[in-house]
């Protein structure tokens, strides 16, 4: 068996790239596969020819979660190569009804956001944001022909590059997330579950009820404990270099979260109540996604924890110190 070979691809995000891996044998495959732009194809197309292959030689594509950044690209591999893609049962929704899924999720944010901001002013300015971000990333996102598509379950395996890699369902960064782990060569394709910087719960709605959000901080806490229990040898992240030391890496983000849910905590207890607010403490850049994501994640878990309460008031929502039964 060899190695996952990591191809840098660009990408729109403050990641600035986004990894793909290609096992040339038994059949030619990739993982991930960027999004949909010309500059990606580019790339795409540069790595290949190293082995004297082309985009059109591809064999098989699969996915480790359905972002535009890891997915956007299938479509037009698939109409160049006539390669299957291989989704998890979670992401073939968005595989193939893109941008109705997409909808629902801009309609969740703003209404776990949007909803708590002032209507005018930094309001009116996310909105358009958030409008202008959807736009940008349906562009780069082609919708796949579902004749086209294969399943995976979320638990079991996959043999690729001539070996066998367990499916581990890794929920938090999204509700759909695959990793993939080779036992004897302890090698695990990572996808946004381990990356050198804390993954991002994406806002999103529930696999259960669509009308519900996503608890996603907290089941990112329980994806990590799944992965400090695999014996990692390297990790091949969705971005960033490969990297070993996984267990050390996981206790710093755990720290991190931990000092950042407190530091919530305390903000609340000095008096700030509404959602912006706290962000506007805790990020010096208001208009972030990531760090919205973030602040949402500590709310649910503080929440959970029952140290806090949300409650409307006055039309918005309102976070407050739990009162002590
Ligand atoms: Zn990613």
């Amino acid at each position: 068996m060899t190695e996952p070979i990591r191809i840098e691809l660009p990408t729109m995000y403050g990641m600035k790239s986004v990894n793909a891996y290609l096992f040339l044998i038994p059949e030619l495959t990739l993982i991930d596969c960027g999004e949909k732009t010309d500059a990606t194809w580019d790339a795409l197309q540069a790595a290949l020819t190293v082995y004297d292959l082309a985009i059109k030689d591809i064999k098989r594509v699969i996915i480790t979660h359905a972002h535009v950044d890891h997915i956007g690209m299938a479509g037009r591999i698939v109409a160049e190569s006539g390669a299957r893609v291989w989704v998890n049962e979670y992401c073939y929704d968005w595989a193939v009804n893109t941008e109705a899924l997409w909808k629902r999720r801009i309609a969740m944010m703003e209404k776990h956001i949007l909803g708590d901001m002032p209507k005018d002013g930094e309001g009116a300015t996310f909105s358009k944001m958030l409008r202008s971000f959807f736009g940008a990333v349906l562009n780069a996102w082609d919708a796949l022909p579902a004749e086209k598509v294969t399943t995976f379950p979320m638990e079991g395996s996959l043999e690729m590059g001539g070996t066998t890699w367990d499916i581990i369902y890794a929920p938090g960064h999204t509700n759909m997330q695959t990793c993939f782990y080779q036992k004897e060569k302890k090698w695990l394709i990572g996808a946004d579950m381990l990356l050198s910087i804390t993954p991002t719960p994406v806002i999103e709605f529930s696999l259960t009820d669509p009308e519900k959000r996503e608890n996603g901080l907290a089941e990112m806490l329980q994806s990590y404990q799944k992965m400090l229990d695999l014996d990692i040898e390297t990790v091949f992240p969705g971005h960033y270099e490969p990297f070993s030391n996984h267990r050390k890496l996981i206790q710093n983000q755990l720290r991190r979260i931990h000092l950042r849910k407190e530091a919530t905590y305390q903000l609340i207890e000095d008096g700030k109540h509404r959602f912006y607010e706290l962000f506007d403490v805790l990020y010096t850049n208001r208009l972030n996604m990531p760090g919205m994501s973030m602040l949402r994640g500590y709310l649910d878990l503080l929440i959970d924890e029952k140290r806090i309460e949300e409650r409307i008031e006055d039309g918005y929502t309102a976070y407050r110190i739990a009162a002590i039964l």
